[in-house]
């Protein structure tokens, strides 16, 4: 996904490899520049101008060192503040001091919030958890039946409306399924939600309804990392219409040009939490500032 960044990155940084000290000009230009290469990798404007700022006032106040010359310097000034833009630490999921947490997913539809609902709930379980996946995800017509498919193939069960019992109405659906999570000893709910193409009202209000009848521990806003720029505004509309704790990244393994990632944290002030790297369910994993960083710096 940042295979272009890194190549820009490190084009800059190799003109600096000669440099015996760096003067102002050479701080500007390679601020310029690096400005450039995050602006193609379609990071958000007001990511881009902290970062750069940043990035120019460590670099003029970077002390003359005989362990690294100006070049190293500037590598270890991005790579600090890349880890910074994309959260610093990892933010590891609160579980409720009396069980079941309650995880909520939120999303634009494709997003790939319920591959994710079957990756959480087979991390969670390779975890020592015992997850009960909740399909209040009643819009799409296949999104039930999907998440059962995913239960099964990640070993868990599998909470969905049946005739009768609620039918249609996901608030329902999903304040049911914490009584049955109770009664079935399952300790963490991970509720998948309705999505839509695009931002729609009913769809915001869904699921400020879902969150206030079940009270989540986490809200988890899920957003797709090859939609590009669309990603900071789609963002911004969860976080007014129904808030989130964290956030998950999707498709990081497409070749977009990885600018959402970097923006989503710096935008919202909510962590990135997870990555989801492929259809797969094992195609996921806890994200780690450091490690992408390092990744995009490689
Ligand atoms: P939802 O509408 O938000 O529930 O989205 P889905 O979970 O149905 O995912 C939409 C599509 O994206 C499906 O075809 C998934 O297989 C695919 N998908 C989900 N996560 C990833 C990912 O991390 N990488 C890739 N390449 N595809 C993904």
């Amino acid at each position: 996904m940042f295979e272009t960044l890194s190549d820009r990155l490190t084009t800059v940084f190799s003109s600096l490899r000669s440099k015996g000290k760096l003067s102002e000009d050479d701080i500007n230009a390679t601020a310029r520049e690096i400005r450039v290469a995050l602006l193609e990798a379609d990071v958000a404007l007001p990511v881009v101008k902290d970062f750069i700022a940043q990035i120019k006032e460590r670099a003029r106040g970077a002390e003359v060192s005989r362990a690294l010359n100006p070049a190293q310097q500037v590598v270890q000034i991005v790579n600090e503040e890349l880890i910074n833009v994309l959260g610093g630490e990892t933010r590891h999921v609160r579980f409720a001091k009396t069980p079941p947490s309650v995880i909520m997913l939120a999303g634009l539809q494709g997003s790939g919030k319920t591959t994710l609902a079957g990756k959480l709930a087979r991390w969670l379980k390779s975890e020592g958890h015992a997850p009960l996946l909740v399909a209040a995800d009643l819009q799409r017509p296949n999104a039930v039946q999907q998440l059962q498919v995913l239960g099964e193939r990640a070993g868990t069960a599998v909470y969905a409306p049946e005739p009768g019992n609620g039918v249609g109405d996901p608030v329902e659906v999903s304040r049911q399924s914490i009584e049955h999570a109770k009664r079935a000893q399952h300790d963490v709910v991970i509720i998948d939600t309705a999505g839509r193409l695009g931002i729609d009202e009913e769809m915001m209000r869904q699921a400020a309804d879902i969150r206030d009848a079940v009270r989540p521990d986490e809200i988890l806003f899920v957003v797709d990392a090859m939609i590009g720029q669309d990603a900071v505004t789609t963002a911004q509309a969860f976080m007014d219409g129904v808030g989130f704790d964290g956030v998950v990244l999707t498709k990081l393994d497409g070749d977009a040009r990885g600018g959402a990632a970097l923006s989503v944290r710096h935008i919202t002030g909510r962590p990135i939490m997870f990555a989801s790297t492929g259809e797969k369910l094992e195609d996921f994993g806890v994200f780690h500032p450091d490690r992408m960083a390092g990744r995009i710096l490689d």
